[in-house]
């Protein structure tokens, strides 16, 4: 029985079904994308890395152009915070574009517009944490600030502080076991509170005054850095696990990191477009902010971003008329790339091992998200599904299906829905997460490049039949 159950296992698990010289390709692709990793930890950084990337290779702004014709390559960054790579395709846009959406924004502690005070000889920040986070986890770890502070004036002071050796860190203390009887007799939920996440920030007084601790900082940070307190309202500075993506496991088959939620998405779409010469349709990244908290803002996908793009892209065209944009869109076929949730043999209680997704048995697809019922869902079409099944299945795409844990046990959502709206086609595509959402999520390099693979046949699809 047990020997049954393995070789199920093993049935679809994708290093068996990668040769020597996919696996070696598997292995130099997620070195880039560990790079990645600690390169970018933020929104803004996310997206300056895709502008810089998109211009080694040869993708120009589109306000610098004039008309665009199949094989052209643009890019658009907004609020430095979203962007989008496209190359234009050959077919009228009114046959729609091939789409990949992913998030540049993960989980993390915002400092507060007035974050500053000074207790018990010690200086701290308060924060507003971002996203679904467990606030016991971003305790008793070293942190570091990303960034940026506009100041009056609207001179710019980027932060990224605490990822060199030389730098400082910055913690929030957790309390010691020896005086925690209260504390652990809490529900995990209560143990560690909002208001409790506050991060040691230094400890050197003034020799006199009023907040003489505070003052210390504050005048360091006015000669380091030419910030006074009032430029933290008009500030984004993050709070962010300061140590960096490493290599997990003896074999070195996994990847642990902070914000692999979405930016092992955003990677492997960003890698795939670059490979996309004069496709048939045209190819189309977006990279958006803001989905951990509802895709809402002008940088989120339930913005006018992706029809605003549309527009530009199809007046570049010659077609700039209203009716044009929204058949572009509507003929669409969208790939809503985000994570899911990795069967967690720890945690198996809340999996269904016969429709959830295994870590290493590829990437994965999902035809619904949603909770309570599927509610908030954006559920697939199956014709839609076959087509993506039959796409993968054809360009050698190890993958499989995955819904998030077990019925009623919790669930999620992803911006499928905001891209459906316009009446594409869209289904949810990724790869699966151990630990997802915490300071050291964990994936696999198989799962990653089989996401890659599948990506790059996905923007380059030759022709789209509808299956109805
Ligand atoms: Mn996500
Ligand atoms: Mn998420």
């Amino acid at each position: 029985m047990e020997k049954e159950q393995n070789r199920e296992e093993l049935m679809g698990n994708a290093w068996l079904r990668m040769d020597a010289e996919e696996r070696k390709r598997a292995f130099v692709f997620a070195s880039g994308y560990i790079d990645f990793l600690n390169r970018a930890k933020t929104e803004r950084e996310t997206a300056a890395f895709v502008e810089q990337v998109a211009r080694e290779h040869g993708f120009t702004d589109i306000e610098k152009c004039r008309e665009l014709k199949a094989g052209d390559r643009v890019f658009v960054k907004q609020r430095d915070k979203i962007a989008a790579l496209a190359v234009i395709g050959q077919c009228p846009p009114e046959k729609g574009f091939n789409i990949i959406a992913s998030h540049v924004d993960s989980p993390r502690l915002d400092l507060k517009p007035r974050p500053l005070y000074e207790k018990d000889g010690m200086v701290w920040l308060k924060t507003h944490y971002y996203g679904g986070i467990k606030k016991y986890q971003w305790t008793a770890i070293p942190l570091a600030l990303h960034g940026v502070v506009v100041r009056k004036d609207g001179s710019k002071l980027l932060v990224r502080l605490g990822e060199e050796e030389r730098e400082p860190v910055f913690t929030i203390t957790d309390l010691l076991p020896h005086l925690a009887r209260e504390q652990m007799d809490k529900k995990m939920s209560e143990a560690v509170t909002g208001e409790g996440l506050n991060i040691l920030a230094g400890s050197i007084p003034e020799e006199e005054g009023k907040d003489p601790f505070k003052k210390a900082i504050l005048n360091r940070l006015k000669e380091e850095y030419g910030i006074e307190e009032a430029d933290f309202m008009s500030a984004e500075l993050e709070a962010v696990p300061a140590f960096k993506a490493r290599e997990v496991g003896f074999d070195r088959s996994m990847i642990g990191g902070y914000g692999q939620d979405d930016r092992v998405s955003v990677y492997a779409s960003l890698m795939s477009i670059l490979e996309v010469q004069e496709p048939a349709h045209t190819a189309l990244c977006v990279f958006a902010d803001k989905e951990e908290v509802g895709s809402t803002g002008n940088t989120g996908l339930r913005s006018a971003f992706l029809e605003n793009l549309a527009a530009e892209i199809l007046f570049r065209c010659g077609k700039c008329d209203y009716l044009s944009v929204r058949r572009a869109l509507a003929s669409s076929r969208a790939l809503s790339a985000d994570v899911n949730a990795a069967v967690d043999p720890n945690y198996e209680q809340v999996f269904e091992k016969m429709n959830n997704s295994f870590l290493g048995n590829g990437v994965v697809l999902t035809k619904y998200t949603g909770s309570r019922g599927k509610y908030e869902a954006s559920d697939a079409n199956p014709e839609f599904v076959a087509w993506v099944r039959n796409l993968f299945d054809s360009n050698g795409v190890a993958w499989q299906v995955g819904e998030l844990g077990k019925v009623d046990e919790g669930g999620g959502g992803t911006v499928a829905q905001y891209l459906a709206h316009y009446g594409m086609e869209v289904l949810d595509c990724g790869v699966a997460l151990l630990a997802m959402h915490s300071p050291f999520e964990v994936s696999s390099k198989a799962d990653i490049y089989q996401a890659y693979k599948g990506y790059k046949s996905f923007l380059a699809a030759q022709s789209y039949e509808v299956w109805y």
